[in-house]
C-alpha cells in the first residue's frame, strides 16, 4: 500500500547489480496538471492582473514544461550512475550501450575517488564463454577488470 505513494522504485542495475532508485513516473500525473494550472493562474495575475483568456496558453506551456521535465528526469534516472548502463539504449542499440558502459568504467578507473571503494559486481564471464558470446555476434564485451 505504502509503495503506491512512493515516487521512486527500488531496483538493481541489470549490469553491475548496484541497488538504485528509478523514478516511477514516465509522464505527468494529476498533481502536475493541478500544479501547472495553479502556476498559470499565478502567471496570469502577475502579468494581466485579471482573468485573461491567454491563461490557456500559459497553462499549455506549463504542462509542456512539466511533461518534458518529468520525462527527462525519468530518462536520466534509468541510466545506472555506477556503471553507466542504459537499459533503454541497450534495447535499441546494444553496441552503443556497451560503448557507454566502457567509457563510464574507464572514467571510474581513472578517478582516484573510486580506488578505495569496493569493486563493482560485474557479471563474470569465463574466457571460453566470452569467446562464444562474441562469436554469436552480440557485440564486443565490456572490460571486466574493474
Ligand atoms: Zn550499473
Amino acid at each position: 500500500m505504502f509503495s503506491l505513494f512512493k515516487s521512486k522504485h527500488n531496483c538493481y542495475c541489470a549490469f553491475c547489480k548496484t541497488p538504485r532508485n528509478i523514478y516511477r513516473k514516465k509522464n505527468i500525473g494529476v498533481m502536475n496538471i493541478i500544479a501547472a494550472a495553479m502556476a498559470s493562474i499565478v502567471v496570469m495575475f502577475a502579468i494581466w492582473q485579471e482573468y485573461d483568456p491567454r491563461v490557456m496558453i500559459a497553462f499549455v506551456v506549463c504542462l509542456a514544461i512539466s511533461e518534458v521535465f518529468v520525462q527527462i528526469r525519468w530518462r536520466l534516472s534509468v541510466v545506472c550512475r555506477t556503471c553507466g548502463f542504459d537499459p533503454i539504449l541497450y534495447v535499441k542499440d546494444p553496441t552503443a550501450a556497451a560503448d557507454k558502459v566502457k567509457v563510464q568504467l574507464d572514467v571510474r578507473k581513472q578517478d582516484p575517488k573510486y580506488l578505495l571503494t569496493k569493486p563493482l559486481n560485474l557479471p563474470t564471464i569465463t574466457p571460453k564463454k566470452a569467446e562464444a558470446l562474441e562469436n554469436k555476434g552480440k557485440g564486443k564485451l565490456v572490460s571486466r577488470s574493474i
